[in-house]
């Protein structure tokens, strides 16, 4: 099938976007298209207008000024897979960049077009949540600010309105000291290049990697494809916290992760499964991180 006919319109600022989204209705922003060709070509959108933001180049950087990291909506996959700043800072968003399909999909698509489209399976949907990112928005109001956990809202559905525009996605780095923090992105496919059946995105901090059994800080940990929307489980969090990392204690948390999911039966996946890889690849994201973090 084809899409249905749309006007197209290429802005060449954010500021000329938001004004189209504030005057057009039923109007869809494209970035990557890389689902929204397939959403439109199934006829399951058939917006009127088509608002191409590739044009919107000030959109399009990865910078980190010491306290945060922010990533313009318009960086690619690709772009994340290989900056320099995020493998030193947040080397969690390259290995989630890179798990991403295959090369064309990742020289194509984008960071703002993933929390945009709100897929529960999405790789740095998760991400952000577990991390506390935060997702800046611009509408011919003005910006704000709101973070991933308040964004997602239930399946597919955003806080993001009709009208609005995700400018740059940000993370703190208050958090997440170098030398003492260790990040993992883990994810489940049935094939290459397809969309995961679970990810876990986990990240841990200990306060000394020299001792010999340092104490995990900050622990935390996101999922992917296991609710309908992406989720942080504070429990596995709180219990790991304040202590040193055992094997005991994985083999307690892999059965929170268990517990704690609300996967949905899919055709290749049933509900139990997804529990299964819960519990599995909470376990092995936590102790990868936990290896990084200490060396
Ligand atoms: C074969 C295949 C496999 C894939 N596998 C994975 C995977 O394993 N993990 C994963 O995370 N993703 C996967 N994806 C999705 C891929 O990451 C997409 O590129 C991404 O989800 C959408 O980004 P895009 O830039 O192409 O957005 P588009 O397709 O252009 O847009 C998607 C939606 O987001 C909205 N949007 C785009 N930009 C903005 C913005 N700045 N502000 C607000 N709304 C916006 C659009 O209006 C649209 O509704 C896969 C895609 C394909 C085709």
């Amino acid at each position: 099938m084809k899409p249905s006919p749309f006007e197209y319109h290429r802005p060449s600022t954010v500021e000329e976007a938001v004004d189209l989204l504030a005057d057009l209705s039923d109007a869809e922003l494209m970035a990557g298209n890389q689902s929204l060709s397939i959403i439109m070509s199934n006829r399951l959108a058939t917006p009127d207008h088509i608002i191409d933001i590739n044009g919107l180049d000030e959109l399009q950087y990865i910078d980190s000024d010491g306290d945060a990291v922010e990533i313009g909506a318009l960086s690619r996959h690709c772009d994340l897979e290989t900056s320099e700043i995020l493998r030193e800072a947040f080397p969690i968003l390259p290995e989630a960049a890179e798990q991403i399909a295959g090369p064309v999909v990742r020289n194509r698509g984008t960071i703002g077009g993933s929390i945009g489209e709100a897929d529960p399976a999405g790789n740095y949907p998760c991400v952000a949540v577990a991390l506390d990112g935060e997702v800046e928005i611009a509408s011919s109001d003005g910006r704000r600010t709101i973070g991933a956990e308040e964004y997602f809202i239930a399946y597919m559905l955003t806080d993001l309105e009709e009208d609005e525009l995700i400018t740059d996605i940000r993370f703190s780095r208050d958090a997440f000291p170098i030398s003492r923090t260790g990040m993992a992105f883990l994810g489940q496919k049935r094939a290459a290049q397809t969309w995961p059946t679970l990810s876990v995105a986990s990240s841990i901090r200990v306060d000394d990697p020299t001792a010999d059994a340092p104490t995990v800080e900050d622990v935390r940990i996101g999922l992917a494809n296991a609710a309908d929307v992406p989720i942080r489980i504070e429990a596995i969090e709180d219990e790991l916290e304040g202590e040193p990392f055992t094997e005991a204690a994985l083999d307690t948390v892999g059965e929170m992760a268990y517990e704690n999911v609300e996967p949905q039966d899919e055709m290749h996946a049933d509900e139990r499964y997804k529990r299964e890889l819960a519990r599995e690849y909470t376990k092995r994201a936590l102790n990868t991180a936990n290896s990084r973090a200490n060396t």
